[in-house]
């Protein structure tokens, strides 16, 4: 391993031990920064800077049940990076999430976060509260408990939360409410809010309408086309959803989409009627896919996940680490050609490995899911302005910015020479913007 790489994760292990994607996260960028560390290790130096989060947060949320049963949850932010503005990034309850799915996924968003060309720095938070089977007036009670700490924390030039897994539109409005509440402030302080009180327009669509508009530029700098390839996707949540909505507008053939029980395949493609249909089921009845079972054209496999269908391109919208090696082999082998990432670091080292050996187009997650993050930005300038932009308008600069992520990727992979590593670019022009503003701010 070469010597800044070896160094930086030494400090990250011996600091951490335990925090295995974290380790993870830091080990996928540091390691294709080498050459970058190696023509100016000031650079280096500033790595080790970055490693460590300005400020971390864990408290406690009590919150009640419906039968009055008293409950105790961890919450958690990360105020990981404000290089080049406030902390930004979503919220995440899940029973997985921990100190390291936390610093992990901040760590990722200062990078992608730069790339939007946006000025936000790096955040992130959550907990291990479990929304699922849960009853709107408890995920209420446990929202409202969690604002009550965080409030002190956050402001909108200083960290500006958003959604993230088990986290949609329903909770950033308990949530707001409550910081209302408390600080008799109406202002821009999370993204993703309801469009009659601040939000804006495409925010829900904007990470899997995001990843459709980043994957048409990678493939089209590489003379391939979108329209007519069968495509995989897991998820069913939002990501998946809008990705897949996309898809249908591109003509593209979504051939599958997953949850944490199992996957449905339609050979012939999903089509509108059916996605409406999982909309329904997912956003308003809070169910499983597996309830689709047994509807004409669609196949349900009970605990799999999809990537051993034959197709063309691979989109993974669930969450990290959902591709190992053997699930990177079978896409090889099964004619897979192009992989873009909608959820945050959904594939492995070894496996991301086997993706470049395999010259297999791929769009890395802190490039490919940034339309998310991009429109929350574009929400806190509409909150600035007291303002709200068209639907039209709101994708026409989400467009732009995908183009332009894209283009930085390319770029920053040729310059180092890279050419076609979209991963190396990323983490290169990502980290090149914070790293220079230390600079120009004085280390
Ligand atoms: N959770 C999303 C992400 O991973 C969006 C964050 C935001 O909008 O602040 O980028």
């Amino acid at each position: 391993m070469a010597q800044y790489t070896k160094k930086i994760l030494k400090i990250v292990k011996q600091r951490d031990p335990d925090q295995n994607e974290f380790y993870q996260a830091v080990e996928e960028v540091v390691k294709t920064l080498e050459p970058v560390f190696e023509k100016n290790p000031y650079y280096a130096k500033v790595m080790e800077r970055i490693i460590e989060p300005e400020r971390l947060l864990q408290f406690r949320v009590p919150w009640v049940d419906d039968n009055g049963m008293k409950h105790i949850n961890r919450g958690f932010r990360v105020q990981f990076n404000s290089a080049i503005g406030p902390y930004k990034g979503g919220l995440r309850f899940h029973p997985t999430v921990n100190l390291s799915i936390i610093k992990f996924l901040g760590y990722e968003q200062i990078f992608k976060n730069a790339l939007t060309t946006l000025p936000m720095g790096g955040g992130k938070g959550g907990s291990d509260f479990d929304p699922k089977g849960k009853s709107n007036n408890e995920v209420m009670r446990f929202c409202k408990s969690f604002m009550t700490e965080l409030y002190r924390h956050i402001g909108p030039n200083r960290d500006v939360p958003a959604g993230d897994i088990g986290v949609g539109g329903r909770e950033i409005g308990y949530m707001y409410g409550m910081y209302k509440k408390i600080t008799a402030q109406f202002e821009g302080v999370l993204t993703g809010k309801g469009r009659n009180w601040g939000g804006s327009l495409i925010r829900p669509e904007a990470t899997g309408y995001g990843l459709v508009y980043f994957l048409k530029n990678m493939l089209l700098a590489n003379n391939k086309q979108l329209t007519g390839q069968r495509v995989l996707i897991s998820g069913a949540g939002n990501v998946a959803q809008y990705c897949v909505e996309k898809l249908l507008m591109e003509g593209a053939i979504p051939l599958t989409m997953s949850d944490s029980q199992g996957t449905i395949y339609v050979e012939q493609g999903i089509d509108k009627e059916l996605l409406k249909e999982i909309f329904e089921l997912k956003n308003v009845k809070r169910g499983r896919l597996s309830e689709l079972k047994g509807r004409k054209g669609v196949e349900y496999l009970k605990g799999r996940k999809p990537w051993h269908i034959p197709a063309d391109i691979a989109l993974p919208c669930a969450t990290q680490n959902e591709i190992r090696v053997h699930n990177a082999e079978l896409l090889i082998k099964n004619g897979i050609f192009a992989i873009a990432e909608g959820a945050n670091m959904p594939t492995n080292p070894e496996a991301q490995a086997l993706y470049l050996k395999n010259g297999i187009l791929y769009g890395p997650a802190k490039a490919a899911n940034a339309g998310g993050v991009a429109v929350s930005g574009l929400e806190m300038s509409q909150n600035s302005q007291r303002f709200n932009w068209t639907r039209k308008q709101v994708d026409k600069k989400l467009k732009v910015i995908m183009k332009n992520i894209f283009i930085a990727c390319d770029k920053a992979a040729k310059e180092y020479g890279m050419p076609g590593n979209y991963m190396a670019g990323a983490n290169i022009a990502g980290f090149l913007k914070v790293a220079d503003s230390y600079k120009d701010q004085g280390m």
